[in-house]
């Protein structure tokens, strides 16, 4: 999976645990860096909102990308 650069590790890491500590349910476009909402952990290959790309991945997803 290639990565857009300013979907950085302790991004990610933030939004894993905002979904712990809140309802949010954080994902990345890894296709231009926008961050999604309303993805579930695993969510892979979603739309997304800002550049029309199937490249919505759930926090957790990209982490065990990014880790
Ligand atoms: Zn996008």
């Amino acid at each position: 999976m290639k990565i857009h650069p300013t979907v950085t590790l302790s991004r990610v890491e933030q939004a894993v645990e905002r979904r712990m500590s809140s309802l949010d349910n954080p994902g990345f476009c890894v296709a231009c860096g926008a961050d999604a909402d309303g993805c579930e952990p695993d969510a892979r290959e979603y739309e997304c909102e800002v550049c029309g790309e199937l490249a919505v991945y759930g926090a957790a997803e990209v982490l065990m990308e990014l880790a």
